[in-house]
């Protein structure tokens, strides 16, 4: 039976293309900063990012927690999205590596405004915590792939500036953003400090994640990347990946987020489960089990992937799809005619 797997957009494998590309890379010891790949993906994406510096990560998680670090002091509070993945999925980092305090605001469809982040900031006191950092993410993940208002965005930068915090963009998936909105990803890199963007993910590539901003930032989190074990030699070859990645499997994003819709589509009347076809606006579909579903998201997702249909747990009465680069359209309409016959037709 063929697996239809929309768990995560990093289940993707290496084409023939991007491995040709990996093999053939040049490559040197990259502590030493003698990779010339990993050298010209730092350049490009640095490029593309309109910052000075890039940094290439062996996983998103260590590029947001190395730039909470080179934002921050022990002791200082952080502004984030409640749902947002450094607050949500990186393992109490915030509280092990950079020592601060997380304080977690609500969001609509995960982004803030610059509004709810001038309310929490904490005057000067020897009372309070320094407040410091926004991080802010886009799309957002667990509010299923939505697009970070640009000018909301704007809001937050500006008080932001205006109050002496910086900001870090988690951009795990901006370029799905960029292309589903169709404008350039520096409408929104522009509005942050640092930005993390993710290879690993929609691009296709097998490893990495990279980490841009300020010449003198990026040094600063140099060091830390080597502290954290980063540090890493003939990367180049995965570099090259991601170089791959950067020049090949943008575009086709588009696919991906016309799969997701359809995907949405077709899901939509089927008894038992809620969607939003408008809302599914990049690669994340969120299907809502509603209260006559008589499967939560677990029983759901076991059937399913006895049907060769594979998807996650999002809460009890929630599971997410993802497209990416590895499923078709045809796909699709494969892995909705095993909800059809999972759920009934109505
Ligand atoms: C995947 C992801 C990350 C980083 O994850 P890694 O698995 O460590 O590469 C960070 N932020 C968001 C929003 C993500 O989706």
């Amino acid at each position: 039976m063929k697996k239809i797997d929309l768990r995560s957009d990093t289940v993707t494998k290496p084409s023939p293309a991007m491995r040709e590309a990996i093999a053939n890379a040049a490559v040197g010891d990259d502590v030493f900063g003698d990779d010339p790949t990993v050298n010209a993906l730092q350049e490009k994406v640095a490029e593309m990012l309109g910052k000075q510096a890039a940094l290439f990560f062996p996983s998103g998680v260590m590029s947001n927690q190395t730039a909470l670090l080179a934002h921050t002091q022990p002791g200082d509070e952080i502004l984030l999205e409640a749902d947002c993945h450094i607050f949500y999925y990186e393992s109490s980092g915030p509280a092990v590596h950079a020592q601060c305090m997380v304080r977690p605001l609500e969001g609509v469809c995960g982004a803030l405004t610059g509004e709810a982040i001038a309310r929490r900031i904490r005057p000067k006191d020897i009372h309070q915590a320094r407040t410091r950092l926004v991080c802010v993410e886009n799309t957002h993940n667990r509010a299923g792939g939505r697009i970070y208002p640009v000018e909301t965005m704007r809001g937050v930068w500006n008080v932001a500036r205006e109050r002496g915090l910086k900001v870090h963009l988690d951009g795990a998936r901006i370029f799905n953003a960029a292309v589903a909105k169709g404008v350039p990803v520096t409408q929104w890199t522009a509005l942050a400090d640092t930005v993390n963007i993710c290879l690993s993910k929609g691009l296709g590539a097998p490893v990495g994640s990279v980490l841009a901003g300020d010449a003198k930032t990026i040094e600063r989190c140099r060091t830390i990347r080597k502290r954290m074990g980063g540090g890493m030699r003939q990367v180049g070859i995965l570099a090259a990946a991601g170089l791959y990645a950067l020049e090949h499997n943008i575009v086709r994003l588009a696919e991906d987020h016309a799969n997701a819709r359809r995907l949405a589509e077709g899901l939509v009347g089927l008894p038992g489960v809620h969607v939003d076809p408008p809302a599914t606006e990049t690669n994340i579909v969120l299907i809502h089990l509603e209260e006559e579903c008589p499967f939560n998201a677990v029983e759901l997702n076991a059937i399913l992937a006895e049907q060769g249909v594979l998807l996650v747990e999002f809460g009890e009465r929630i599971v997410r799809a993802v497209t990416h680069l590895d499923v078709s359209a045809a796909d699709i309409d494969l892995a909705l005619e095993a909800f059809r016959r999972v759920l009934g037709k109505n």
